[in-house]
């Protein structure tokens, strides 16, 4: 009976609403992983349960996800009481198994067949919005980075909870002076809070990946940590992260004639890094081009 849905967030309400296990959703509907769509399947659906959790509070929320395949965190999203789950899926093949979710879930799951990348969702979701997906790994980084760079900000979600490789996890979340510092960690946390919230080994997944994933939670912040124009904030850490090594006197030679004087005069070594530079340094390294070539 698949009317009969757990009441929103009671415990272990993934597995209940009258869906089958998932191992059978897949032997049912021939879902036979395909390594060209990122398929890595979350089958525990405690672990689906721990992941909703750290979106935080999801009553009174519109939810996306991407990639649902065979539905385990969409269960878990709408057990844990999502007021709507809009999951935008490519794989046709998934579709069955997402309609008998939405059966037991009646009203609350809308099912977008197609690319996430070519959709727009937000004009389906109304706020407050929270982002949610096991992300396909071939797309997940321009995903990010276009949640990250909307036209305007605030932006039309509230936060993201999102699965990657680790090695793309410690890179959102990276600190000046190490390796993974770059241009991901700074568009992440110019304008957000981003956290790892959960490891998890390949071998969690079905099948598992080469490499180990992890949650990483983002939550908006209401305003930039430092004021900058984006575009220009984009241009200078390409300048300084596209040759790293380089001192960024070189590195950032292109965006001004006088660029050992604009650093000097901001107080940056023109000998330094990219990867020693903090934040609000490449800001004022932004504001400062502005200022001298302000868009008419
Ligand atoms: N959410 C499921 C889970 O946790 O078990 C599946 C996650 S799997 C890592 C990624 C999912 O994204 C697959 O279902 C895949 O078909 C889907 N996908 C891949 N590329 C996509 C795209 N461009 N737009 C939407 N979905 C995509």
């Amino acid at each position: 009976m698949t009317g009969a849905a757990a009441a929103p967030g009671a415990p272990g309400a993934a597995g209940a609403a009258g869906l089958p296990p998932l191992r059978e959703v897949i032997a049912r509907y021939g879902l036979a992983a395909r390594k060209g769509l990122g398929q890595h399947f979350l089958l525990d659906l405690n672990l689906t349960a721990r992941i909703a959790r750290i979106a935080g509070d999801l009553r009174g929320a519109d939810v996306l996800e991407v990639g649902p395949g065979p539905g385990g965190l969409t269960r878990a999203l709408l057990a844990a009481g999502a007021r709507r789950v809009v999951a935008v899926e490519k794989d046709p093949r998934c579709l069955p198994a997402l309609a008998e979710i939405a059966e037991a879930f009646p009203g609350r799951l809308e099912v977008v067949a197609g690319d996430a990348l070519e959709i727009d969702a937000a004009a389906r979701l109304t706020p407050p919005v929270r982002v949610v997906a096991n992300l396909p790994y071939n797309v997940g980084t321009e995903l990010l980075a276009g949640w990250l760079s909307p036209p305007c900000w605030p932006p039309f979600w509230q936060s993201l909870t999102l699965m990657f490789q680790k090695e793309v996890a410690e890179r959102i979340v990276a600190l000046p002076g190490t390796r993974a510092w770059g241009r991901l960690g700074i568009l992440a946390q110019w304008r957000c809070t981003a956290r790892i919230a959960l490891t998890l080994p390949a071998a969690a997944f079905t099948p598992p990946p080469k490499v180990a994933s992890a949650v990483v939670h983002l939550e908006a912040l209401p305003a930039p940590r430092f004021p900058a124009d984006p575009a220009t904030l984009a241009r200078v850490t390409a300048a300084a992260f596209g040759q790293r090594r380089k001192m960024l006197r070189a590195s950032l030679r292109g965006l001004a004639p006088d660029i050992e004087g604009l650093l000097a005069g901001l107080g940056i070594a023109p000998t330094a890094r990219a990867e020693t530079l903090g934040l609000d340094a490449f800001c004022a390294i932004a504001r400062t081009l502005d200022a001298r070539h302000p868009v008419a």
